[in-house]
């Protein structure tokens, strides 16, 4: 064989990037409505609140577990306000499986304490514990927003949403000046923010000339809410940069924002069910809370919940469960790190993401020795890389960094669990879990046609 056809056996990876004018038009028309959701959707809460309204929009109806469904129904399931379930019917039987598309909605960020409020030294605070994996020193020094619910001791309840409107006062975490932060500049970048340390700036004004800084945002909290520190102790807060997406570089080619993980896997799952035709198998679409912290609670994919939904549907249709279950098909749809040259060091390149490459199938995640991953088998991969091909979705593979770097985890090992087949693919990303990530637009656009491809498949 001469070199030219050997060539031709190599792989090689394709560019998602786009050339054509009206699929270009289609690209930033679609960028454009996921910077909404983003902008306006940082808290598990918002997007299922979001996504609810999408679909209702497109004819999607609330089910009621049991109620009977036939091919075409569409139907979507609030669970408990953090997590939403969407099922398209298809036109085979629910025993033949499902498509299935699980991504989460919930992102590192900083809780409230049970107890927040304090104040020291003439400023008002709150107290945070942080969820989910931070850098710690990345949010000291950035403006903040609030999101949460309170409930008043009467049962009413509150909704709070302050710093995302231009208007709205935001919230601020203050860091040592360099000119006198020796000690702190000594410590690794670890212990340079300690979690204690992590205390937000909600006042400065006495509510009078014997000072009193708590007791004013008190008033204020009460004036404005009718609300009372009691209140706080029950309520759920949590503070998020106040930080809106903007588009990255001169060629405009990548999108800044928070909170990308794992919205940039949920919308494009979400826009690819509802603007889809009637599908051959049911297409089913999870978003979930909870995967930050280990996908625990009764809203993290670990719950049943998730599972009842499918078993639900099955009775609606009067398919077998266990069948379904079985021939059954899931994308464990969350980003994937791309390669950062600038950190070259912790990544193997041969087998890393790059940005503009199209989606990154992960066949595992996972740490030292592939620990704790959902390893999918050669069976699932080839035949998602087939369905992929068919439609023209660029795909690359991409492992987590270098081996014995660490790692990471989905909630492909929950959806593992229930017994169903499952393999993880979604957007690469640089600097995932800082207060911005940064992803290519293409890219985002490669997750729409991805998560089309599937649900046709
Ligand atoms: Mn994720
Ligand atoms: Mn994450």
């Amino acid at each position: 064989m001469q070199r030219k056809e050997a060539e031709k056996l190599e792989y090689k990876k394709q560019y998602s990037i786009k050339t054509d004018e009206a699929e270009l038009i289609e690209v930033e028309a679609f960028i454009k409505d996921y910077r909404h959701f983003i902008d306006h959707a940082k808290t598990e809460r918002l997007s299922t609140v979001y996504a609810e309204g999408e679909a209702i929009a497109k004819g999607f109806k609330p089910y009621t577990p049991g109620e009977p469904l036939k091919a075409g129904d569409k139907v979507c399931y609030v669970n408990r306000e953090k997590s939403i379930l969407l099922a398209v019917i298809g036109k085979k039987d629910l025993s033949e499986g499902c498509r299935i598309v699980a991504s989460h909605i919930d992102n590192p960020r900083l809780d409230l304490k049970p107890q927040p409020l304090y104040e020291n030294s003439g400023i008002s605070y709150f107290k945070t514990h942080y969820y989910g994996g931070i850098k710690k020193y990345q949010w000291t020094a950035v403006p903040l927003e609030l999101h949460g619910v309170v409930y008043r001791a009467d049962g009413t309840r509150i909704d709070i949403n302050i710093g995302s409107d231009p208007e709205d006062p935001v919230f601020y975490i203050s860091d040592l000046m360099p000119h006198i932060g020796k000690d702190q500049m000594s410590k690794s970048a670890s212990e340079f923010i300690s979690g204690e340390g992590l205390n937000i700036i909600n006042g400065s004004l006495p509510i009078d000339e014997d000072g009193g800084v708590k007791l004013r945002v008190l008033s204020i909290l009460n004036e404005k809410y009718g609300i009372t520190e009691r209140d706080l102790i029950t309520a759920e807060l949590t503070a998020v940069p106040a930080i809106m997406s903007r588009e990255v570089g001169f060629d405009r080619s990548m999108i800044a924002a928070f909170g990308h993980d794992d919205r940039i896997c949920a919308y494009p799952a979400l826009r690819a069910l509802i603007d889809g035709d009637i599908p051959e198998h049911t297409s089913v679409v999870m978003l979930a809370d909870k995967e930050e912290i280990g996908s625990y609670g009764v809203t993290g994919l670990g719950s049943e919940s998730y599972s009842d939904f499918i078993e639900s549907l099955c009775a609606s249709v009067g398919a077998d469960f266990l069948s379904c279950k079985r021939n059954s098909i899931c994308l464990s749809a969350d980003v994937g790190g791309a390669y950062d040259p600038c950190y070259a060091d912790a990544y193997e390149a041969t087998n890393s993401a790059y940005i503009n490459r199209g989606v990154v199938i992960c066949k595992y995640t996972g740490s030292r020795g592939k620990g704790g991953c959902s390893d999918a088998s050669a069976e699932t991969l080839a035949k998602l890389a087939r369905i992929f091909d068919n439609a023209g979705v660029v795909w690359q593979v991409g492992e987590y960094g270098k081996v014995d770097q660490g790692g990471a985890g989905t909630v492909a090992s929950e959806i593992a669990h229930y017994g169903i087949e499952v393999i993880d693919c979604g957007v690469p990303i640089l600097s995932m879990h800082s207060v911005t990530e940064l992803a290519s637009k293409f890219d985002i656009y490669e997750m729409l046609k991805a998560c089309e491809a599937f649900f046709k498949s």
